[in-house]
């Protein structure tokens, strides 16, 4: 397949792991913050390949699993409303709330749909003039775009009956987290290709700088993510500290400079709540004053949030790259993604869910028994 099989090169991919093993002298702990990337790895064993002085740890790099048990529940409960079309991508509808998820909602009678694009829920909203039709916006800064222009566009057409709740993440910000974090071990980065293809580079380069750390921008194939691997390797070795555009084929140092001036117009930066994580200082997205009247947040009320329930759920240390999914007691067992505990074993992105299904089937195969290039 053009532009997929050319980096999948089993031959190639070999050469880059040799070369890393040449390199590597002391070992280093390399997080990527990237779901795809994190769901590449495992799928094609790409951490069995690499010398054992190398390890990969997977950062908070699935929106779906960061987004806050409090931002669930006031979707939830907006989509109980039976007045309102409740849209959202399939993947969080099994994301659990403190009682329930959007499924069960669903499942009760509620009118939750499951779209591809928030420009479906704004052709919803027209078809249903009587209807209230709330979009659910969650991602990094890859899906801002797109969410935006609905928003822009809602607002041009005179949209009363449109809204969105909102639960937009950066990735700077968690890295930033990370890194100042008393149990940060990390000592380097794999920065996520697809943001950076909109916003470009230069938000890491005070980062790599304070923190003194190498952040490689990646793409997301298996040989993107060795050489970006490869590439972090050389400057740890070389003790030094850089941005890097592994994924030049995609990414420009300014990024898309018409899908950020959107963001800027429609959006404005907030602290907001990481599940497992906590708050994080700047690090959402909300909409800005301009657009306000399309917030679901300020449109609905809603009842007092119960506190989170203790679970045995240790996705908050497995995002912050502490643990692996395998270390969890639930895992496969009392979590599956048929019955997830946690959102990262509901999300396609998600840790969990990755670990389940590539490492689940091949745990009795030899070391990169499970790659399939
Ligand atoms: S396996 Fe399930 S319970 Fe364990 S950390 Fe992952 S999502 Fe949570």
């Amino acid at each position: 397949m053009k532009y997929v099989d050319e980096y999948r090169d089993p031959r190639a991919a070999e050469k880059f792991a040799r070369a890393i093993r040449s390199l590597a002298t002391r070992p280093w702990k390399i997080m990527e913050v990237c779901g795809g990337q994190t769901h590449a790895i495992v799928r094609f064993g790409i951490d069995r390949m690499l010398p054992e002085q190398i390890s990969l740890i997977h950062g908070p790099g699935c929106p779906v699993c960061v987004t806050a048990q409090e931002t669930v529940d006031q979707a939830i409960e907006i989509a109980a409303n039976p007045e309102v079309i409740f849209c959202s991508f399939g993947d969080m509808l099994r994301v659990p709330g403190s009682n329930r998820d959007l499924l069960a909602v669903k499942a009760s009678g509620g009118d939750v749909r499951i779209v591809y694009s928030p420009l479906d829920a704004l052709a919803i909203a027209r078809a249903n003039p009587a209807r209230q039709v709330v979009f659910f916006a969650v991602g990094f800064e890859t899906t801002a775009p797109v969410n935006a222009m609905a928003v822009y566009q809602a607002k041009r057409q005179g949209l009363r009956n449109f809204s969105m709740l909102v639960s937009h993440v950066m990735v700077p910000p968690a890295i930033e987290a990370i890194l100042s974090s008393r149990e940060c071990g990390v000592d380097g980065f794999l920065a996520a290709g697809h943001v950076c293809t909109v916003m470009g580079l230069e938000e890491y380069r005070p980062i790599a700088a304070k923190y003194q750390v190498p952040i490689l921008v990646t793409g997301f194939e298996p040989l993107d993510i060795l050489q970006g691997i490869y590439m972090c390797v050389r400057q740890l070795e070389a003790g030094s500290a850089r941005v890097e555009n592994q994924y030049s084929r995609a990414v420009r140092a300014n990024g898309n400079l018409e899908a950020r001036r959107l963001i800027a117009e429609v959006f404005r930066v907030v602290p907001r709540k990481w599940r497992g994580i906590g708050e994080i200082d700047r690090s959402g997205l909300a909409l800005s004053a301009a657009y306000a009247e399309f917030d679901a947040e300020g449109r609905f009320s809603f009842a007092r949030q119960a506190a989170p329930k203790a679970s045995e759920c240790i996705s908050g240390s497995i995002l912050k790259g502490l643990k692996k999914p395998s270390e969890c007691p639930a895992f496969g067992t009392r979590c599956t993604p048929e019955m997830p505990l946690g959102a990262t074993m509901v999300s396609s992105e998600g840790a969990c869910a990755a670990y389940f299904r590539y490492r689940q089937r091949s745990a009795a195969s030899p070391a990169g028994a499970s790659r399939h290039f």
